[in-house]
């Protein structure tokens, strides 16, 4: 391309509310415009990056064995009533009336569509296993976009769905996405972990996510320092910490007239936080309720607790008027001693503890010396999130905890939609089952701002060479010098031809407007061709390091072929 026809849209000025690097520099190098909030323009610069980057993810699902397909991004509210997400979803979802009043949404994610159409065209075991893939363009109204395309309401999504008639076979199948993901991530420059997820109600190893880590990621992930084990703080299983033996004392009401946080507490009694619990009260499903007691110092896993309940909906915390019209006491002052009747979990630490202090359902008082089992009972379990230095589930090492930014997603899902949606096959044996699904997304956009977010310095973008935009850049120092031009010109046709994706800045600027804006949008090479044109030399650069190299016009093209073959 030459870019004296180029639309060039990179800003001196970047809004202040790009926060990250990667935001900042999309901006900047003109890769794409801002719409709306959370709905951006991609232009070519960044189209073409997109481009390389579905390319990539094209080829690995297809030597996985996937297959293709396009749907659409309007999608009937029928089948998300069948599947009971229609409801479940929320306020992500963005929805539609069309002028007859039929109701639709525009895809947030498209696990209904993908079963509808297998239920429709598969009907023996013979035709499966099947792995159906599409890259195509996903609406969520986030609650906060932000951060440029890594949390937009518009995004692009390759999702893909796979279809096996046993476990064995939807193993197989979760095993090729996994592997399939990692060459993706690779090839794609990024440093991406994989990690273990929550699978909700089906449990088990059955999710991982590709995570990169990032400071202002929204996820915490927890690695060992001594072994592998890697998995989201969601999933994360905690070791109870054990309490040192005591003697249980006799259960002591008190009053604590002004004290209705842990640490005021804390103060007024002189206990370590460890002795006491803090009681939460959670509303999921609409109008259902579940209590939650975890140690004062610890830190409620709503993940956990909401699959300890089955809830089809987020958790929400109940209000302080909910609360004191069913306790009789405010948020300060609950406790699980003397519970009226409700759900009741009880995290392991506060089950093995002894003589704490919980609020007494009562304003103004708590007790203290208070055990379970003898003062109150409940359903134990690990309720609470892992915290840094604790030990590793795994190897009892010690864990660490890093902020990440989920890029990938594998899950088995099991019959969840094969079963509400009727998607079933006839067996071998004759009888009709219900297809195992498996899901695999990647975040196409996301991916992409975070290749940048990795690859930058102060000067600009420094693209991988296999997803750059553009590889080499030839610039003619001066414009004007007819040689400069002719030769610039000879070397962009020859490297064209050699297929490399090469522009020509021939626009009439400086020298250095011109190795600023190659730096801002971060191609690989750069060829300059100066002065040392008369003695048949230009000058070679990588955008990684700042050595500049001469070299005779002939050597040029072996130095760009082995540098974009490394
Ligand atoms: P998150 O926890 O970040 O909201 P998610 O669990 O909602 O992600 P999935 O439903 O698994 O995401 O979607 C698959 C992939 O789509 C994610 O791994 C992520 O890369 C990408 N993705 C999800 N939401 C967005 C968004 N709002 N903007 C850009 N990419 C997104
Ligand atoms: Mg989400």
């Amino acid at each position: 391309m030459k870019m004296s026809n180029m639309i060039i849209a990179t800003l001196r000025e970047v809004p202040a509310e790009a926060e990250i690097e990667s935001h900042k520099l999309m901006l900047r190098a003109g890769l794409m415009k801002k719409m709306a909030a959370g709905v951006y323009n991609y232009m070519p610069m960044g189209l073409k990056a997109l481009k390389k980057v579905e390319d990539i993810i094209r080829e690995e699902m297809d030597n996985a064995g996937a297959q293709e397909l396009l749907c659409s991004a309007v999608i009937p509210s029928e089948l998300w009533k069948e599947s009971g997400r229609w409801d479940a979803y929320g306020q992500e979802m963005f929805r539609v009336t069309d002028r007859n009043s039929r109701e639709f949404c525009l895809g947030p994610t498209h696990e209904e569509v993908f079963t509808d159409i297998v239920r429709t065209t598969i009907k023996s075991y013979k035709q499966v296993p099947l792995n159906l893939y599409q890259i195509q363009t996903k609406y969520r109204d986030e609650r906060r976009p932000r951060f440029g395309v890594m949390r937009s309401r518009e995004f692009i999504m390759k999702d893909a769905y796979s279809f096996d008639t046993n476990q064995e076979g939807l193993d197989v199948a979760y095993d090729k996405m996994h592997d399939a993901y990692v060459n993706i991530f690779n090839r794609c420059g990024l440093d991406a972990k994989c990690v273990e997820a929550d699978s909700g109600a089906i449990g088990g190893s059955n999710s991982a996510e590709f995570m990169v880590k990032s400071e202002v990621g929204e996820d915490d992930i927890v690695f060992c320092t001594s072994c592998d084990y890697a998995a989201n703080i969601e999933k994360a299983e905690s070791t109870a910490e054990i309490a040192e033996k005591e003697e249980l004392l006799p259960l002591e009401k008190i009053e604590t007239p002004n004290e209705k946080t842990i640490e005021d507490v804390v103060k007024l009694l002189g206990v370590s936080p460890k002795k006491t619990a803090k009681t939460i009260v959670f509303r999921y499903d609409d109008d259902k309720l579940v209590v939650v007691v975890v140690r004062g110092d610890r830190e409620i896993n709503e993940v956990k607790v909401s699959n300890a309940v089955n809830a089809t909906t987020d958790l929400e915390m109940a209000s302080e008027a909910e609360v004191r019209a069913i306790f009789n006491a405010g948020f300060g002052s609950l406790g699980p001693v003397g519970m009226k009747e409700c759900t009741l979990l009880i995290d392991e630490e506060v089950a093995k503890a002894f003589n704490i202090v919980v609020g007494a359902n009562e304003d103004g008082f708590h007790y203290k010396n208070v055990n379970f089992g003898r003062d109150f009972e409940g359903t134990v379990g690990d309720y609470r999130n892992i915290t840094e230095g604790e030990k590793c589930p795994h190897c009892g090492g010690t864990v660490t905890i890093s902020r990440g930014t989920e890029v990938g997603h594998i899950f088995k899902l099991g019959t969840k939609y094969s079963e509400s949606m009727g998607a079933t096959f006839i067996d071998e044996d004759g009888k009709s089952k219900p297809f195992l699904m498996g899901c695999y997304g990647i975040g196409v956009t996301r991916t992409l701002a975070s290749i940048i977010e990795q690859h930058n310095d102060e000067n600009g973008i420094i693209w991988p060479m296999e997803v750059a935009p553009y590889h080499v850049v030839v610039i003619p120092a001066n414009s004007k010098n007819e040689e400069q031009m002719k030769v610039a010109e000879e070397i962009y046709n020859k490297l064209k031809a050699m297929k490399l994706d090469v522009l020509l800045d021939d626009r009439n600027e400086r020298a250095g407007v011109k190795f600023k804006d190659a730096d801002l949008m971060g191609v690989p090479m750069r060829i300059t061709v100066g002065k040392k044109v008369s003695e048949g030399e230009v000058e070679f650069k990588l955008r990684s390091n700042s050595e500049v190299e001469t070299l005779s016009i002939e050597d040029v093209y072996n130095k760009v072929e082995s540098e974009y073959r490394k």
